[in-house]
């Protein structure tokens, strides 16, 4: 069967899924990962009927970064039988100010890529080394990288500019907004769920560890709340969101804090998790009946009202509200809350419909529709490269 690879590298996990092409276009087969790099790595993967294909364990000087996960996954992969890979898909965070769709990879193009490593110190590199290395190892085959930024491209300069001198918006210090293949995905499946909502003014609530809103107007974003980096925005589990820029120059000119103990504390030590000082995952804040805890969801919950109140106004109204990833798919209570703060723009819950998980969870009378889609990041990377892959043979 020919096959694409669908590649997702971190700093401390490396996540795969395996698509086959068929007349009928794809087909995922396999899904796996290795997490625990450099500290417990193991490799996991599964069927998708469930069948566990793998799970194994590494000591930790066999996978002690992301170049030995790569090899220890195609080392796995090289294994399977019945696959004929034809092109490897991969999510990289950041297109720059150029790239408004996926790319086919070659050396040109890579360098661009690196060159905005900048831009994204923590993610691009991670991203661009499995692109490295299947280049070097298989030449033949193409390698396509998709951007988070991508959707978001194209939003007129008084939308992505900051109120700063010209030079620094010519060198790249743009509102570029993330995870655009998220959004992406869940505008084209609106097309199949509710094709005439699809058409009008939606909100997309993108609420995982990472979390942000995108305004959708016919499908196409108009804007975001994410902005040069993935740190602005809606708090998250570990980032805090929007922030005053007068509290990093606090937290430097009078805390005496170095630039990586302020961004260690910006990504990794706030949110949820430094609000509520118990976790960043908001199944054990909700479990909790610590008050800070309640603090970090109510938090959230108000940040999420307010900028869902922002980007109504981006857009003039609103016909649709989508939640979706892992908290937008999997809490109740959380779209509930969510939801009661939307009522001032006519957004009424069906409670019933909420609590089983229904895609179309409003009444019939609310005047914004309420769904919660699952997104699908890797199937949209996936159909973007097969594209690609077509156009390339055509
Ligand atoms: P990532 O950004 O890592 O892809 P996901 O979209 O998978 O994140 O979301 C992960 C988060 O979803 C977890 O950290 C957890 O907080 C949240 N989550 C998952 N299931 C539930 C649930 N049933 N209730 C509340 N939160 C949940």
């Amino acid at each position: 069967m020919d096959a694409l690879l669908v590649v997702n590298a971190g700093s401390s996990s490396l996540k795969f899924q395996l698509f086959g092409i068929t007349d009928g276009g794809l087909g995922r087969q396999i899904k796996g990962q290795i997490g625990g790099i450099g500290t417990r790595p193991r490799l996991q993967a599964k069927g998708t009927d469930g069948a566990v294909l793998v799970d194994r364990n590494y000591e930790t000087d066999d996978v002690r970064d992301l170049p030995a996960a790569i090899a220890a996954a195609r080392d796995w992969l090289l294994t399977l039988e019945g696959f004929t890979l034809r092109a490897v898909g991969h999510r990289v965070v950041h297109g720059g100010p150029d790239y408004a769709a996926p790319v086919l990879i070659n050396a040109q193009v890579l360098e661009r890529l690196a060159s905005y490593q900048d831009l994204a110190p923590l993610h691009q590199p991670n991203n661009l080394a499995p692109i490295r290395q299947a280049m070097a190892i298989n030449p033949d085959v193409p390698q396509v990288a998709c951007f988070d930024t991508a959707f978001h491209h194209g939003h007129p300069e008084e939308v992505n500019c900051y109120a700063m001198p010209r030079s620094y918006y010519d060198d790249g210090v743009r509102r570029y907004g993330f995870h655009g293949l998220s959004y992406e995905y869940i505008a084209e499946r609106l097309r199949e769920v509710a094709p005439k909502v699809a058409q009008g003014r939606v909100i997309v609530a993108h609420l995982g560890s990472g979390a942000s809103m995108c305004a959708l107007k016919d499908g196409h974003s108009i804007e975001t709340t994410m902005g040069f980096t993935a740190l602005d925005g809606l708090p998250m589990g570990t980032r805090p969101g929007q922030l005053d820029p007068g509290v990093v120059l606090y937290l430097i000119l009078q805390r005496g804090m170095n630039a990586q103990a302020v961004s260690d504390l910006l990504y990794h030590e706030a949110g949820l998790k430094g609000l509520s000082g118990i976790s960043n995952d908001m199944r054990d804040l909700l479990a909790s009946d610590d008050p800070h805890a309640k603090l970090a969801i109510d938090h959230f919950i108000y940040r999420c009202g307010l900028n869902a109140g922002m980007l109504a106004a981006a857009l003039g109204g609103v016909d649709a509200f989508v939640f979706t990833a892992g908290v937008g798919e999997n809490s109740a209570p959380i779209r509930a809350r969510i939801a009661a703060g939307l009522a001032w723009l006519g957004a009424e819950l069906d409670t019933a419909a909420n609590d089983a998980a229904a895609t179309l969870i409003s009444t019939p009378a609310s005047r914004v529709a309420l769904y919660v889609v699952p997104t699908d990041e890797e199937l949209m990377i996936a159909r973007h490269t097969l594209a690609l892959l077509r156009t390339r043979q055509a």
